[in-house]
């Protein structure tokens, strides 16, 4: 919470909902990932939060950024990074956008199957590549398993075929998960990696740089640990399986860069009571839902801190819903969320820890309502 955001707030009253981002917090984020991990380059995931204004700071602060498509590349060609800071992330692309990525100057992308290789060396020639390994993301709250990265031991044929089809097989990379609150994560992932490192060079083929991904969280109900620990942590997984030869690093942080400087303010539309059963749980409806920024609130995920004026009063159970006439648009029920009794119709709640993953979920005019509105202050 930031006396900035807090006063803008307080000065600006808006029919809401709206994000307010302090853009100080993110560059304090960019600051400390740089200096907890010296040695790395910091790639933005774009996908957290593409706000011009965070992307303007972050380049002129000598970021790189993780794009995913052309649509986030576009965003940074435009607050002026160079096409050599950025890196086509995203395993799954178009051809079509491998070659326009090719044409804006991107020599950088992720594969995790030799289908995709074929594609970037017939659209992108010459281009580095790195595969990703699968990562189970025991240990985080939002796991990207599965969908992205391939067994660790396909790879090498991965990497192989691309240095055969005229690519740089430049390495590796993994995604521990989302929100990982374990700085022990890395370790077997890095362990894979060496591994992958031995057997290319066992072939010929230098590797050069593992990618490690994003998953630095953010501060939700439950403290997590800093971000020099994980710096430390990875510093001596590094160290146990590469020894003296630790390959080039570079981190995605997404969530980590911003998502602490963000709050919602929000509106109760509706308190109430289903039932004259007075065990059942109230129902808080609010003015944002999971299609309006709360899409991680899917299986109560992610629980975000909420602050009302009634704070320090008697607090009791209830199930808090969003504003559209869509049933799952509830936010948490399995787990009901404790607010307070003296919480009124009309009153504003802020909803912290917002920064990431909340207007690049907003849907556009479902039910009419508008895509939710950001102010970067
Ligand atoms: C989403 C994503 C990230 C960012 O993850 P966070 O957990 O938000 O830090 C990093 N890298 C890739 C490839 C991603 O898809």
């Amino acid at each position: 919470m930031t006396e900035r955001i807090l006063d803008y707030l307080r000065t600006r009253p808006s029919d809401g909902p709206r994000l307010v981002v302090d853009i100080d917090v993110v560059r304090d984020n960019y600051l400390a990932f740089a200096k907890a991990m010296p040695d790395t380059r910091v790639f933005y995931a774009v996908k957290a939060n593409p706000a011009h204004e965070i992307l303007e700071l972050l380049a002129k602060l000598g970021s790189c950024f993780d794009c995913a498509s052309i649509g986030e590349i576009e965003m940074v060609l435009a607050v002026g990074a160079t096409a050599d800071r950025i890196s086509f992330g995203n395993t799954i692309k178009k051809e079509r956008d491998i070659a326009r990525a090719y044409e804006r100057g991107v020599r950088l992308f992720a594969v995790d199957c030799e289908s995709e290789v074929e594609k970037i060396a017939r659209a992108a020639p010459g281009s580095k590549v790195f595969c990703r390994i699968l990562c189970d993301g025991a240990g985080a709250e939002w796991p990207l398993s599965r969908k992205f990265g391939c067994q660790p031991e396909i790879a090498p044929r991965v990497l192989e075929l691309a240095h055969r089809l005229g690519l740089v097989a430049h390495g590796l990379s993994f995604h521990v998960g989302s929100q990982q609150t374990n700085p022990k994560m890395w370790d077997e992932a890095l362990a894979s990696s060496a591994a992958i490192f031995r057997e290319l060079a066992e072939r010929g083929i230098q590797l050069s740089m593992v990618n490690l991904g994003g998953g630095f969280p953010t501060r939700y109900l439950r403290d997590i640990p800093k971000v020099q620990a994980y710096g430390q942590a990875i510093f001596d997984s590094l160290c146990k399986h590469f020894g003296n030869r630790i390959p080039e690093t570079i981190i995605e942080p997404g969530r980590g860069m911003v998502g602490n400087a963000g709050i919602i303010e929000s509106e109760v539309i509706l308190v109430s009571k289903k039932s004259d059963d007075p065990s059942e749980p109230r129902w808080v409806y609010l003015d944002i839902g999971k299609f309006h920024g709360l899409a991680e609130t899917i299986d109560e995920a992610i629980r975000y801190p909420i602050r009302t004026r009634h704070d320090g009063s008697e607090m009791g159970p209830c199930v808090i819903a969003g504003p559209t006439c869509d049933s799952v648009d509830v936010l948490y029920e399995k787990t009901p969320y404790l607010l307070p009794f003296s919480l009124e119709i009309g009153d504003k709640v802020l909803i912290e820890g917002t920064g990431a993953y909340t207007t690049t979920y907003s849907t556009e005019c479902f039910n009419g309502m508008p895509g939710l509105r950001q102010i970067v202050i």
